[in-house]
C-alpha cells in the first residue's frame, strides 16, 4: 500500500487576491511540507483552490460594483499567479464545475438516504424589502460566544460557529440601515451531538496547536450544536432535497467533498488514473490527510467534517491540522478595504522569492499573532542569510577544481546531526517553520564559522556539509537549490568518503 500524504489548505474566498497575511498562513507552510515530504521520499499532494460559493463573492461584488461571476473568476486567476509568484506548488486547485457540484450532491445524497440528515426550524434574520434571508457575509453583529463583531456562520475571531439568528444586534451588510426582522425556515442540518463518543476518541489521539486544543476543549465542554447543512438562499449549490426546496448546500459544508476533488485533482495531474473521484479518501487508500488552516476553517472541517466521514464510515479522517494565527501588517491587521496591505505578487517582483519564503518561515504566526514589515524583511535576511550564504558560497568555490577532497567520519556525523534537526521541524507531527528557519540560521552560522578557517585537511568536510544543508534548506529556498544541485533529495545516512565541489550560486539582498 502506498504512503501517500495529503496535504489541503482550504480554499480561500474568491473575493479577491491573496496578501502576505495568507501567504504566511496556511499557504508557504503547505508548499514546504509537501516538499520535505518528497525531499524524504514519501508521496505526496497538495491541493487548494477558490471558494466560489459562499456569499463573500456576492457582498464583495457589489462594493466594487462587479459581478460576482465576474469577481470568482478574476480572483481565481490572481491567486493561482501569486501562489505561482511565491514558488508555492499546488498540484490540485479546485474552484467549481460539474463534477464538483457531482461530488458535493453525491456526499450529501448518501447521508441523506441513511437518515443522518434532520429536519429543524432555524431561526434567521430577514430583510423584508427583498425578500431574502440573511446569513455569512450577509449579515453583521455581536459573536455570542467572543462578543467580537463579524459575520455570521464562523466566527472570524474565536472559529466558533455562530447562527444567524443568534448574532447580537444583527444588521444587514449591504443595507445596514434597513431593519431587519427575525423569520424562521426548516433546514437541514446534521446533527453532530450524536458523534460525541467518536468525535471525544479522535481529538483525544489528534495532535493539535495550542489555540485549535483550546477551542476543541471549548467546544467539547458543552452540547455539540447541529449544524447547517442547506440554507434558504439562492447563491451555492441547489439542494435536492424535497423538504427544503429552492435550497442551496451551504457552502462552508462543502469543505469535505470538496478536499477529496482537489486530492483527485493533484493526483491526475501528477499523472495518476483514478477509479472514483475519492479513491484517494477511502480506508484503505493508504493516505494520511493533513490541513493547513487558519483557525476559522477548523471547525467545519475537524468537527463536522469528521464526524460526518463516521457517519459515512468508508473514508480515512483527517490525521491533523496545522493551524495558524493572524499575520499583520505593521501590527495592524492586513485589510484588503483599507488598503493596508502587500500583495504576494508585487513582493515577488520587488524581492527574490527565497528571502520571502525565508522571512516568512521565520515569523509564521503558528502560536500567535506575528508582524510583518519590510524592514525586518531586509536586515534579518541580511544577517541570517544573505552574507552568511555569501560568504561560505564564496569558500567552497575557493576549493572548486581542486578536488575530490576527503569526507572525515566527524563531518558525515555532523551532515546526520543537522537532518535530524531540520526533520524535528519540517516532520508532519510538530511541523514548525519558525523551527526551521531557526535551524537555518544556526547551521549557516556554524558553516560560516567552518568556512573562515577551512583547511585543505578539512575543506571537503566543508563542502560536504554545505551540500546537505543546502538540500534540507531547498522546502523552503528553492531557487538556490535549483540552481546549485542537480537534485534534492535529503541523505538518509550517508556513507560519503570523498566531494568534488562544485560552484554555488550567491544570494542577492532585499535591498534597502
Ligand atoms: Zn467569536
Amino acid at each position: 500500500m502506498t504512503d501517500r500524504l495529503v496535504i489541503i489548505s482550504p480554499a480561500p474566498t474568491a473575493n479577491g487576491d491573496l496578501h502576505v497575511g495568507h501567504l504566511a498562513g496556511p499557504f508557504l507552510a503547505a508548499d514546504v511540507c509537501t516538499r520535505y515530504a518528497r525531499a524524504t521520499g514519501r508521496e505526496a499532494l497538495y491541493g487548494t483552490g477558490m471558494h466560489f460559493t459562499q456569499n463573500y463573492v456576492v457582498t464583495a461584488a457589489r462594493k466594487l460594483g462587479v459581478s460576482p461571476e465576474h469577481l470568482r473568476v478574476r480572483s481565481a486567476e490572481q491567486v493561482e499567479r501569486t501562489l505561482a509568484a511565491m514558488g508555492i506548488e499546488v498540484d490540485g486547485f479546485g474552484c467549481i464545475g460539474d463534477r464538483f457540484t457531482k461530488m458535493v450532491l453525491d456526499f450529501y445524497q448518501r447521508l441523506h438516504g441513511q437518515g443522518r440528515l434532520k429536519l429543524r426550524t432555524w431561526r434567521f434574520p430577514f430583510l423584508p424589502s427583498t425578500g431574502e434571508y440573511l446569513m455569512d457575509a450577509y449579515v453583521l453583529g455581536g459573536c455570542p460566544f467572543c462578543l467580537a463583531t463579524g459575520y455570521a456562520g464562523i466566527c472570524e475571531s474565536c472559529g466558533l460557529p455562530v447562527a444567524p439568528g443568534d448574532l447580537i444586534d444583527p444588521r444587514s451588510t449591504l443595507y445596514p440601515d434597513e431593519p431587519l426582522e427575525t423569520r424562521e425556515a426548516e433546514i437541514l442540518v446534521f446533527p453532530v451531538e450524536e458523534y460525541r463518543a467518536e468525535l471525544a476518541d479522535y481529538f483525544a489521539k489528534t495532535t493539535m496547536r495550542p489555540h485549535m486544543a483550546q477551542m476543541i476543549e471549548d467546544v467539547m465542554a458543552g452540547p455539540l450544536p447541529d449544524f447547517p447543512i442547506t440554507q434558504p438562499t439562492s447563491w451555492g449549490i441547489p439542494a435536492p432535497f424535497p423538504e427544503v426546496p429552492g435550497q442551496v448546500i451551504y457552502p462552508h459544508m462543502e469543505g469535505m467533498p470538496w478536499s477529496m476533488f482537489t486530492t483527485a485533482l493533484a493526483a491526475e495531474r501528477r499523472g495518476a488514473v483514478l477509479v472514483s473521484d475519492d479513491e484517494l479518501w477511502r480506508k484503505d487508500s493508504g493516505t494520511t490527510v493533513v490541513y493547513f488552516t487558519g483557525l476559522d476553517a477548523t471547525y467545519p472541517f475537524a468537527v463536522v467534517g469528521t464526524a460526518m466521514l463516521t457517519a459515512l464510515g468508508e473514508h480515512v479522517v483527517p490525521a491533523q491540522y496545522i493551524t495558524n494565527d493572524f499575520y499583520e501588517l505593521a501590527n495592524e491587521k492586513f485589510s484588503t478595504s483599507r488598503g493596508h496591505v502587500v500583495s504576494g505578487r508585487e513582493l515577488a517582483a520587488e524581492v527574490p522569492r527565497d528571502l520571502i519564503r525565508f522571512h516568512l518561515s521565520a515569523t509564521s504566526p503558528e502560536f500567535q499573532r506575528t508582524d510583518f514589515t519590510r524592514e525586518a524583511l531586509v536586515r534579518v535576511t541580511e544577517s541570517r542569510l544573505v552574507r552568511p550564504w555569501n560568504r561560505v558560497a564564496a569558500a567552497v568555490d575557493t576549493w572548486v577544481g581542486r578536488g575530490p577532497l576527503p569526507v572525515s567520519e566527524r563531518s558525515r556525523q555532523s551532515a546526520q546531526r543537522m537532518v535530524e534537526r531540520f526533520a524535528g521541524g519540517y516532520g508532519v507531527r510538530r511541523f514548525s517553520l519558525t523551527a526551521v528557519a531557526s535551524t537555518m540560521a544556526e547551521q549557516l552560522a556554524r558553516l560560516d564559522q567552518m568556512a573562515a578557517g577551512a583547511t585543505k585537511e578539512n575543506a571537503g568536510d566543508l563542502c560536504h556539509e554545505v551540500d546537505v544543508f543546502l538540500r534540507c534548506a531547498a522546502p523552503v529556498l528553492i531557487d538556490l537549490a535549483a540552481a546549485a544541485l542537480p537534485d534534492t533529495a535529503i541523505p538518509t545516512a550517508s556513507d560519503i568518503t570523498t566531494v568534488t565541489p562544485a560552484p554555488l550560486p550567491r544570494l542577492t539582498g532585499a535591498g534597502g
